[in-house]
């Protein structure tokens, strides 16, 4: 890349004060319009993490079904699941599908894990600060910017805004992201909403993107954003 495209690039991925604004004005709209719940409970950060590449490329049923069938088949101990034969953790969350390769990323996260902790946790993260926490997590083959974001959202209580589909698509349709996927889009969303009010940002963003700005037909005649989009269908 040229030096002028890499510097149209980067102007490109600046965030505005105007962006600032409108992302401000999203969320107090949307806060205003959802009664929104957000969980305050804390999760054990290992489970959020396996429950998370569970959910890969699968619906929430199936996920659960298959989370489900894993803690059974191993009485909840990710020790018995580190150590099991592939086959045995494959059969368990077959319902989930890709089978193979979930199990393959589960059990070297397990063993990376036991390496680190000498044992199968990842509690000690709840000391620690979340941007090492999101790095730590982040460097698992398998475990993107979203997964470890909702992992130390969850069983960490940290604020932060992970990046869903829900939450990708209706801020492409409010032009506050373009093409951005993956580790930009995180940075680029975590940057742009208040850093107090970023898990707040997320359900706010996942309701709106549920129920009115859905991947087809949006209802945009209820939307409490229809005066800030320009979206067409
Ligand atoms: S006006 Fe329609 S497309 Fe735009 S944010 Fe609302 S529901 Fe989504």
């Amino acid at each position: 890349m040229s030096t002028r495209q890499t510097l149209k690039t980067q102007k490109k991925n600046l965030i505005s004060q105007e962006d600032t604004d409108k992302a401000l004005l999203i969320l107090e709209s949307l806060t205003s319009f959802y009664d929104l719940r957000l969980p305050d409970g804390v999760d054990d950060i290992l489970s959020v993490l396996v429950r998370s590449i569970l959910s890969q490329a699968t619906s929430t049923k199936n996920r659960n079904q298959a989370f489900s069938n894993l803690l059974g088949t191993f009485n909840g101990d990710w020790n018995n699941v580190r150590l099991a034969e592939p086959i045995e953790v494959e059969k368990s969350i077959k319902v989930g599908g890709l089978a193979k390769q979930k199990t393959k990323r589960i059990q070297n996260i397990l063993e990376d894990v036991f390496i680190e902790f000498g044992e199968c946790s990842l509690e000690a993260l709840k000391k620690k600060e979340d941007v090492e926490n999101f790095d730590y997590l982040s460097s698992f083959s398998g475990v993107g910017p979203q997964s470890a974001a909702l992992t130390i959202m969850l069983g960490a209580k940290a604020d932060i805004c992970p990046v869903n589909t829900d939450v990708l698509r209706v801020l492409k349709r409010l032009d506050l992201l373009a093409n951005e996927s993956g580790m930009r889009a995180h940075r680029r969303v975590n940057s742009m909403f208040p850093k107090t009010r970023l898990k707040e940002t997320h359900y706010a963003l996942i309701s709106h993107g549920r129920t009115h700005c859905v991947s087809r037909t949006p209802k945009c005649a209820d939307c409490p954003l229809r005066f800030m989009c320009s979206f067409e269908i």
